[in-house]
């Protein structure tokens, strides 16, 4: 069994207590229009094109076995219906401007991976499973959180919530902190900025409340979209009826994701969005400290 993974980042700071290393799962079924990691979202490998990098050499062009590699306005287009994936651009490309996103894993050799890394996480770090949205990769996920365990080291699950409720309870034997996010109150908004609506998301998280998961709200905070005083109002009206949650961290919006998408050439919807500015995000802060929850900014 193979788990297909786009990033693993070390000494992170931001996925959970301590000194991290935080594994990205490939594949979501969300499509919030604010995704920050885009490549994150196919449930496949797919290629990046930087074309700042691009000496445009043709190399990848006479490599390809299934010319699916043209040169159209200076730039390298590739046909997706035609490309398998096989890697000879990537592999080949002298400036490193094709980039494959996604590798496989056994799970052997991602714990392998990641416990090069322990000594740092004696200070109250650990492993953090990120995405994308990991329970879209479950068998692979059990898995992996059974032989982290076995390694006795500290596991975050940062999770959509958006997955079958006796999937998320199973892995409350294995996982110690839920990242959990909570992006809308309002069903229909969640639909429309998500994808989906948020009755499984929320309903799961009272489950995992109630079976003792210990967890961190994650809310992204994302200008003129979940930021206003009603959602505000609703979101800690909700958190106040859950007994385990240790943190509610709110991530403000940032846009420095938008060169992604160009690279993914997949379009982007919320270019008008500002980042909110850090006297906004006191200010959300102190309102969630006033009802006494413990607040992170960032994470
Ligand atoms: S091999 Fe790399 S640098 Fe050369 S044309 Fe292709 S993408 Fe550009
Ligand atoms: S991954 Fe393979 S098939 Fe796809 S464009 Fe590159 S060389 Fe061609």
């Amino acid at each position: 069994m193979k788990g297909l993974i786009f990033d693993i980042k070390r000494y992170s700071i931001h996925d959970g207590p301590g000194l991290r290393t935080t594994v990205f799962f490939k594949g979501c079924p969300l499509r919030c229009l604010w995704c920050h990691n885009p490549e994150s979202q196919k449930t496949t490998q797919e290629i990046m094109y930087y074309e700042d990098k691009c000496i445009l050499c043709l190399t990848c062009k006479h490599v390809c076995k299934f010319d699916a590699i043209e040169i159209k306005k200076n730039k390298i287009s590739i046909d997706t219906k035609k490309c398998t994936l096989c890697g000879d651009c990537t592999d080949n490309c002298p400036t490193t401007a094709l980039k494959m996103v996604g590798k496989f894993y056994d799970v052997d050799e991602l714990v392998e991976e990641v416990l090069k890394d322990k000594s740092f996480f004696e200070d109250g770090g650990g492993v953090t499973i990120s995405g994308g949205e990991p329970f879209l990769q479950y068998e692979f996920l059990i898995e992996l959180l059974k032989a982290l365990k076995e390694e006795n080291v500290h596991i975050a699950l940062d999770t959509t919530g958006f997955t079958e409720e006796e999937k998320l309870i199973e892995t409350t034997k294995y996982v110690d902190l839920y990242l959990y996010d909570i992006k809308h109150m309002d069903s229909g908004k969640h639909k429309a900025y998500t994808g989906v609506g948020n009755e499984k998301i929320l309903k799961n998280l009272k489950s995992l409340d109630k079976h003792g998961g210990k967890i961190a709200l994650r809310l992204p905070i994302i200008p003129s979209i979940n930021d206003d005083e009603e959602n505000i109002k609703r979101t800690i009206e909700f958190i106040k009826t859950l007994r385990n949650v240790v943190s509610v961290d709110l991530l403000p919006y940032h846009s420095m994701m938008v060169d992604k998408y160009k690279r993914l050439n997949m379009p982007f919807f919320v270019s008008h969005i500002k980042e909110p500015t850090n006297e906004e995000m006191e200010k959300l802060k102190e309102t969630f400290e006033k009802e006494g929850f413990k607040v992170n900014v960032g994470g």
